[in-house]
C-alpha cells in the first residue's frame, strides 16, 4: 500500500498514529524516513498549512543527536506531511505503560538524554512546551547506555502548539495533558524556556514512581496543584536525585537549573545509583479503600498515623481535592492524554476528594487532609477553592491559550522566544 508524498518521498507503512496524524515508515531520496502525514481536517485548513510553511525554517534548523530531525516539510494537493528522521524503537510512554516505573539509572540517564535536547532547543531560541513521555523517542538500535536505557530523543518541537492552535482548540474544547504543565503558564505568564526543565521533571519523577507528581483526576485541580502544592516525596529515592527534581519542579521558573546544568548534574548522578531497582512505590488513590474508612472512623488520632500537621505558612498538603462535584480522582491514560476545558458552571463545585500521598508499598496509609478537617477547615478551603476556580474560570477562557501556550508571540514560531531565551 505504497503512497507517494510529493515528489520525492513514498510511505510504505504505518507506523503509529497520533493525535495530529499518522507516522509512516517510508523512503526519500536519502533513504528511510517517518513521515507524519497530518490529518485531513488539519491539512485542508488554510491558515494552519501557512502557519506550517512559515515555521519551516525554525523546524529544520535544529540539529542535535537528541533531537528528532525534520527533514523536510511537504504540501501536496491534499497532504501536509512532516519528513523527520526514522527511529527504530518505541516512545516512552510506551515503556513506562509496559513497565510502570523504570531503575533510577535508566530513567536519569533518559532524562539526561532529553535535557541535551532541549539545551541544544534553548540555544537555539527554540522553547519545546510540550514536553512528555509521548514525545521522547527510545531509539532500539542505539547503543545501551546507562541502566540498559536506549537513547532517547526528543520529538514533536512545534507540532503540538500548531496542531492545537487557539482557534481550534476553542472549537473543540480537548487540549494536551495538563500533567507537564508549569505554574507559571497557569498563572498567565509567559512561557519560557524553564517551562520544559518544568515539564522534564515532571516526566523524570513519573518515570521513577510511575505516575506524574500532580496528575490525576479533573484537570482542573491538576492545574491548581501545579501552582499550590508541594510534590510529594518519593519514598526510598537516594537524596541527591530528590533535592534536583525539587529543584526543577520549584514553582518559580528562576530557581529551576537550566537545561544544561540539569543534563551535567544527571549524568554525574548515574554512577551512584547503579543497580538501584525501580523504586517500591503504591499508585495514589490505590489504596484499600477500608484503610480509609478505618481512619475515617477513627478521627485519625493514632499516634503516627498521619504525618505531622504542616505549619499555617506552608503549601498545602498534598491532597487531591476536585473542583468538580462528582468528579473521581483517577490516573487512567485518558486523563494524560486529552482533557476539556472545563466550564465554568463545572468549576464553582464542592469539596471533596481522596488523598493521592504517595507511600512505599506495604505501608499503612500515611493520612490526608480530609480526614483531619473540621468543619471550620473545609469551610476556610472551599473559600480557598473559590478563589482557585475563578482564577481557574479565566484559565478555561483562554483555553487554547493553555494547551499551546501561544500567548505571547502570535505568528513567531515553535515557541521561538523573543528576548533571552537560555533565561528562566
Ligand atoms: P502526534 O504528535 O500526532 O501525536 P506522534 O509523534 O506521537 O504523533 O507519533 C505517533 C506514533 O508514531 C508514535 O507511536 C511514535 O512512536 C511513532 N513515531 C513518531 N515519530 C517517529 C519517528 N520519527 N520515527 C519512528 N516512529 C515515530
Ligand atoms: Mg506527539
Amino acid at each position: 500500500m505504497a503512497r507517494k508524498i510529493g515528489s520525492r518521498y513514498t510511505a510504505h507503512q504505518i507506523l503509529g498514529r497520533g493525535s495530529a496524524g499518522t507516522v509512516w515508515l517510508g523512503e526519500g531520496p536519502e533513504g528511510a524516513v517517518a513521515i507524519k502525514l497530518l490529518r485531513e481536517d488539519l491539512a485542508s485548513d488554510q491558515e494552519l498549512v501557512g502557519r506550517f510553511v512559515q515555521e519551516r525554517t525554525a523546524l529544520l534548523s535544529l540539529d542535535h543527536p537528541r533531537v528528532v530531525g525534520v527533514r523536510d516539510l511537504v504540501v501536496d494537493g491534499n497532504d501536509l506531511a512532516l519528513v523527520m528522521d526514522l527511529v527504530r524503537g518505541t516512545d516512552l510512554r510506551t515503556r513506562l505503560e509496559r513497565e510502570r516505573r523504570l531503575p533510577p539509572e535508566a530513567a536519569c540517564a533518559i532524562a539526561a538524554d532529553v535535557a541535551d535536547g532541549l539545551a541544544a532547543a534553548h540555544a537555539a531560541r527554540i522553547v519545546h512546551r510540550d514536553v512528555k513521555p509521548e514525545n521522547v523517542l527510545l531509539d532500539m538500535q542505539g547503543p545501551l547506555g546507562p541502566g540498559g536505557a536506549h537513547p532517547a530523543l526528543l520529538t514533536d518541537f512545534g507540532i503540538a502548539r500548531l496542531v492545537d492552535s487557539p482557534r481550534r482548540t476553542r472549537a473543540t474544547k480537548v487540549i494536551g495533558t495538563p500533567d507537564y504543565l508549569a505554574p507559571e503558564i497557569i498563572e498567565g505568564l509567559p512561557p519560557r524556556a524553564s517551562v520544559d526543565v518544568y515539564a522534564l521533571a515532571t516526566v523524570l519523577y513519573e518515570m521513577l514512581a510511575g505516575f506524574t507528581p500532580f496528575g490525576g483526576g479533573h484537570p482542573g485541580a491538576v492545574l491548581r496543584r501545579h501552582v499550590t502544592e508541594r510534590v510529594a516525596p518519593l519514598p526510598g529515592i537516594p537524596d541527591e536525585l530528590w533535592q534536583l527534581l525539587l529543584q526543577c519542579l520549584a514553582k518559580a521558573p528562576a530557581s529551576r537549573l537550566r537545561a544544561p546544568e540539569l543534563a551535567t548534574r544527571l549524568r554525574e548522578l548515574l554512577p551512584g545509583l547503579a543497580g538501584i531497582p525501580p523504586l517500591d512505590i503504591d499508585e495514589p488513590g490505590s489504596e484499600d479503600p477500608e484503610d480509609e474508612q478505618d481512619a475515617a472512623a477513627s478521627g485519625g488520632q493514632e499516634e503516627g498515623l498521619y504525618p505531622p500537621v504542616a505549619p499555617a505558612d506552608a503549601a498545602p498538603a498534598r491532597g487531591a481535592v476536585p473542583l468538580v462535584q462528582g468528579s473521581v480522582p483517577d490516573s487512567n491514560r485518558e486523563t494524560h492524554t486529552s482533557m476539556r476545558v472545563p466550564g465554568p458552571d463545572e468549576l464553582a463545585g464542592g469539596a471533596h476528594g481522596t488523598a493521592r500521598t504517595p507511600r512505599a508499598a506495604g505501608e499503612r496509609r500515611a493520612g490526608s487532609a480530609r480526614h483531619r478537617s473540621s468543619p471550620e477547615a473545609v469551610r476556610k478551603r472551599r473559600i480557598k477553592l473559590g478563589a482557585a476556580a475563578a482564577a481557574l474560570v479565566v484559565a478555561a477562557g483562554l483555553g487554547g491559550w493553555l494547551a499551546s501556550g501561544d500567548g505571547d508571540h502570535g505568528d513567531a514560531g515553535p515557541g521561538i522566544e523573543q528576548p533571552d531565551p537560555a533565561a528562566p
